[in-house]
């Protein structure tokens, strides 16, 4: 039987290479992507009503409100949207292009040092905990870019929040912030957080985490792939991947 050593030889580094090179297709499938128009088609009135969050507009696609449904590939679209997409306020309609604004916010780690990263559930379908925990498996690995999740706030550089804002988990999830350490930030993971996606309106609910927390990334998706939320991580810490 070969060793490990050899076995390891023949089958080559399999470990993702983001944010050293672009995410691959398998990384970030069409449904990671934020639907957009085809070059023919612009929002037409079908494709609007037939959006069950009131993601799509006269303007375009709101990435933070979409729950990638694919119900308006009937009516024109396509999932194209960028694979980076996370932004920096609360999400407002616009396409995708338009969807990075507000102030750059100092990064988090100047000098490149590690992060330790801290996860809250405050009221997900646990879709996004799978995505933001496969961060840690021997494919993507970030231990290897200087980031580790932590069991303890009081550890934490980054509070990762997946799930619709229920009431219950307000104050946890304040009380969670408060106890990191400065300097610190808050990435949320999804559409639930961003707007409450599918469950927006629902009694019981926040809008938005941007309601209770200051938050300094909201990633789109339902859910996002850990390449997206890995990207969110790595701009906050000023270290995120740029174009050649
Ligand atoms: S994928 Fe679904 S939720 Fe997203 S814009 Fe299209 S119809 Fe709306
Ligand atoms: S954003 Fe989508 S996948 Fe993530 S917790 Fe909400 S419903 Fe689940």
């Amino acid at each position: 039987m070969p060793s490990w050593i050899e076995q390891a030889a023949h089958r080559g580094i399999l470990t993702s290479r983001y944010p050293r090179e672009r995410g691959s297709d398998a990384e970030v499938p069409p449904t990671g992507r934020a639907p957009v128009p085809s070059a023919s088609a612009g929002p037409t009135g079908a494709a609007i009503a037939g959006c069950p969050v009131g993601a799509i507009g006269p303007e375009g696609v709101e990435p933070g409100r979409c729950i990638r449904c694919a119900r308006c590939l009937a009516h024109g679209y396509r999932f194209g949207g960028p694979v980076e997409a996370s932004f920096r306020a609360p999400p407002g309609r616009a396409g995708p292009e338009g969807a990075d604004v507000g102030d750059e916010p100092a990064p988090l780690a100047p000098l490149g040092r590690s992060l330790h990263l801290f996860l809250v559930d405050v009221g997900s379908c646990n879709a996004c905990n799978l995505e933001v925990l496969a961060l840690a498996n021997p494919f993507y690995d970030v231990s290897r870019l200087g980031l580790f999740f932590t069991n303890s706030p009081r550890h934490a550089d980054v509070l990762l929040v997946v799930g619709v804002p229920t009431d219950a988990m307000v104050e946890p999830a304040r009380r969670a912030y408060d106890a990191m350490p400065f300097p610190k930030a808050v990435v949320a993971v999804g559409v639930c957080p961003c707007s409450g996606g599918a469950f927006r309106g629902n009694p019981g609910l926040r809008p938005s985490l941007g309601d209770i927390l200051p938050v300094d990334r909201f990633v789109p998706g339902c859910p996002p792939t850990p390449v997206q939320i890995l990207d969110a991580v790595l701009r906050v810490a000023g270290r995120a991947r740029r174009e050649e």
